[in-house]
């Protein structure tokens, strides 16, 4: 029966997608088909939901960002207002019988402050909090989004971007329950980050929600995926004693499939959609987030631009070209990373430990000419009239950086991690004698930055020379490549 089972059931939660995937199909190709049958769908649904009529939710959230998609290519109000009432209806008792804090159900969504239960159900939930909150101004959505960030970012989030602490529910732990073995770090859960953080960074156009996307985007998403592109991991640990079954279907590498599937295709859904989130544009700002290979045409106060970025280069340099058809002008915003200004996440749940001192600076330079930094919600503004040739530099330090998390996350005492620039680092056993789990990194220890070609597809290794001897690392989104074999993120640490 349908409708039956809104709670264990994925009714909403597959429409949902289908809505997103008909609105990417139409968008990409004009054509109506897969959108027609998507507002078929919808219509039903907001036949039979709504106020006086059936009140309930989805067990499973999703819905709620495909109602909004919806909404914004048809213009449709009620699709919004169905998304807002299935966000509006949690915590109603009068309305069903509440599901619980699993499913985001035990308050309604407005007096949620803290994450809680299963973290994709919950993220994607606050996703579609963030779309709503845009969409309509309602200051209690962005009250409780802004609260919920909060306790994520300085309470919930691993080093790697992952969220969700917890097999047992798939679930957020408790404020600073980061376990490294059996984290759960869901592939989907970094995905409904990266999407969170997008919409936050949407909302209030601050760079610190982009330096969490990059930091879910290039390590604990990242990693969820082979270099084929067709094996997966579920769960995301950041330690492995090369034995524990810590991937989903009782396995312990990456997988073709899943008996749940939802990580394979939702892989697959965020990889052609990565272009959408280098740039934004708002008015006469043009945004740069993220340093990809890569060039896009604006309309910036009535002119055609086209802005071709290249990535940022292994030594740090990011060379943005822009060429208006006319002079132009507007105000460009080049996003300098948390990590090139001492501060690896938005709050105090991590920090770089290194008190070597820094002999380089975040440089800007425009046509040649070195330009200060003038930094606004984590960015440089440059605001001129630009023209055909002007070209931007930007060079960003990459110094080998320790981390040390804060006092709370017990699990991590006396550990110490290795990152460089947006990258999270590991250490595999098989790069180092076997051996992971046990290695000490000491604080004096020097390191050694190689490009290596040949290695996993080509990867910047560190190579730290200490008293225990030399430790080899290389990413954390490369690991578990070369067979099974111990890993580790947080290493014991030798304090000076
Ligand atoms: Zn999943």
């Amino acid at each position: 029966m349908r409708w039956s089972n809104l709670r264990i059931n994925h009714e909403f939660y597959n429409v949902g997608h289908l809505y997103e995937g008909a609105v990417a199909h139409y968008q990409a190709t004009g054509k109506r088909g897969l959108l027609d049958v998507a507002l078929k769908n919808a219509d039903l649904i907001d036949s039979l939901f709504g106020p006086g009529q059936r009140r309930d939710v989805p067990g499973h959230q999703e819905i709620e960002l495909g109602l909004v998609k919806l909404y914004l290519v048809t213009g449709e109000a009620r699709y919004l207002d169905l998304a807002k009432f299935f966000l509006d209806e949690r915590g109603q008792t009068d309305g069903h019988e509440l599901y619980g804090a699993y499913a985001q159900d035990h308050l309604p969504v407005v007096a949620q402050e803290e994450a809680v239960g299963h973290a994709v159900r919950a993220v994607y939930m606050y996703a579609g909090m963030a779309d709503v909150a845009a969409l309509t101004g309602a200051q209690p959505y962005i009250d409780a989004i802004d609260a919920i960030w909060q306790d994520v970012v300085a309470r919930k989030l691993y080093l790697t971007g992952g969220i969700g602490a917890r097999h047992e529910g798939e679930a957020f732990g408790d404020a600073f329950e980061l376990p490294n073995h059996t984290a759960y770090n869901e592939t989907c859960a970094a995905i409904a980050n990266i999407y969170w953080n997008q919409r936050l960074f949407q909302l209030h156009g601050h760079a610190k929600y982009i330096d969490v996307l990059e930091r879910s985007l290039y390590n604990g998403f990242l990693a969820g995926v082979d270099f084929g592109g067709d094996r997966f991991f579920y769960v995301n640990p950041l330690a492995f004693d090369g034995d524990y079954r810590f991937n989903r279907d009782d396995s312990r590498e990456r997988m073709p499939w899943f008996n749940c599937s939802c990580c394979p295709t939702n892989v697959v859904r965020l990889f052609p959609a990565l272009g959408g989130y280098l740039y934004a544009q708002r008015d006469d700002r043009l945004y740069v987030n993220l340093f990809v290979s890569s060039q896009t045409t604006a309309m910036l106060n009535g002119e055609r631009r086209h802005c071709p970025a290249n990535g940022l280069s292994v030594a740090g340099t990011v060379r943005i070209q822009i060429d208006p058809e006319q002079p132009v002008h507007f105000a460009l915003g080049v996003r300098i990373p948390g990590w090139a200004q001492g501060t690896p996440v938005p709050s105090d749940l991590y920090h770089y430990l290194d008190t070597q001192k820094q002999d380089e600076a975040v440089q800007l330079r425009v046509n040649g000419a070195e330009t200060p930094l003038q930094i606004q919600d984590g960015y440089a503004w440059i605001a001129r009239e630009w023209r055909a040739g002007d070209a931007v530099e930007l060079h960003l330090p990459l110094p080998v950086r320790r981390v040390e998390s804060h006092a709370a996350v017990t699990e991590n005492r006396g550990k110490v991690a290795i990152e460089r620039g947006p990258l999270v680092y590991c250490l595999e056993g098989i790069d180092n004698d076997g051996r992971a789990l046990d290695r000490t990194l000491a604080d004096d220890a020097t390191f050694r930055v190689d490009w290596q070609p040949d290695l996993l597809h080509g990867v910047t290794t560190l190579r730290s020379h200490g008293d225990d001897g030399d430790l080899l690392f290389a990413p954390y989104y490369a690991w578990g490549h070369r067979g099974l074999g111990e890993m580790v993120v947080w290493m014991n640490r030798e304090a000076a």
